[in-house]
């Protein structure tokens, strides 16, 4: 039987199975994918089929007996049906398909050692694959753009710019406070706009980038306001130390046993506190207001 019939009644199968909505929701919701993926350190599956779903069984909090019950456990066999078959299962939202090639590309991280490895401009994906044909497109969408950078394996001085400075720092330890607003705005006042951040390296707490400026316009650069101007922010360092110690001083205040979740803002020093009921964390809701 042809691999996508075998799928095909895979899920009819399941959706006949279900008990509940949210079970049937879930496997009608099952994509697959058959162009592989475009993701650093991932190999395709021999049988060439990749699955993204939901795949935990339906569960409810039941509050009278204080424990969480399957009313559904459809979703969780499908999952092992489709890796009988050699599927690879992925959570389905954790990745996005590429829009040239449809191969999948990951948006969730891994570790904290992980990068982006494709694009998102207007709504349309690109895979790293698609990007290293031609990154033109890629590189210009980030122009000009503090808050966004390369985060790709992509050799910027044969696309045409020049590294203007490396080994900024922004992280958790003191000092490490470089501000890529401060930065870009020091290059916008002097009339560059061709400057693109670059992401060098990732640790636990902290990250490393440089800046660079297309040739076009390296020119314009003046040294010397360069190295005068400002790229630092206030410490991210010491906004940590109040917002968590804001977060333990307002933690004090909720239920002993209850689900507590802080949110700190570095920014403003502070956090923000509250109880998540057993449900909604089950559901993956605990970060949400
Ligand atoms: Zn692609």
């Amino acid at each position: 039987m042809p691999m996508q019939e075998r799928l095909d009644r895979i899920i009819a199968a399941g959706l006949a199975a279900a008990k509940t909505s949210e079970g049937r929701s879930r496997i009608d919701c099952i994509q697959f994918c058959h162009a592989g993926y475009a993701e650093p350190g991932y190999d395709d599956p021999r049988s060439g089929v990749i699955a993204f779903g939901n795949w935990n069984d339906v569960s409810k909090w039941n509050e009278a007996e204080h424990k969480f019950e399957t009313t559904d456990d459809a979703p969780g066999r499908i999952a092992k049906l489709l890796e009988k078959l050699g599927a690879e299962l992925e959570w389905s939202d954790e990745w996005l398909f590429c829009d040239d090639c449809g191969k999948a590309v990951r948006t969730s991280p891994t570790s904290y050692r992980w990068k982006q490895s494709y694009s998102e401009i207007d709504g349309s994906i690109s895979c790293c694959d698609c990007i290293a044909q031609d990154p033109t497109d890629y590189l210009q969408s980030l122009e000009g753009n503090s808050r966004r950078c390369v985060t790709l394996d992509i050799d910027l001085a044969e696309n045409g710019y020049v590294l203007l400075e490396d080994g900024f720092e922004n992280g958790f330890h003191y000092g490490q406070d470089a501000d890529p607003t401060l930065i870009g705005k020091a290059l916008e006042d002097q009339g560059i706009e061709r400057f693109i951040f670059c992401l060098d390296s990732t640790g636990q707490f902290d990250i490393a980038f440089s800046v660079w400026v297309h040739q076009d316009e390296l020119a314009k650069v003046d040294e010397n306001a360069w190295a005068n101007s400002a790229k630092d922010g206030p410490s991210v360092a010491e906004g940590l130390q109040r917002a968590l110690q804001d977060a333990s001083r307002k933690m004090a205040e909720l239920p002993a046993h209850g689900i507590n979740v802080a949110t700190c803002d570095v920014g403003t020093g502070t956090a923000r506190v509250r109880t998540v009921s057993p449900q909604d964390f089950l559901d993956g809701k605990a970060l949400d207001d």
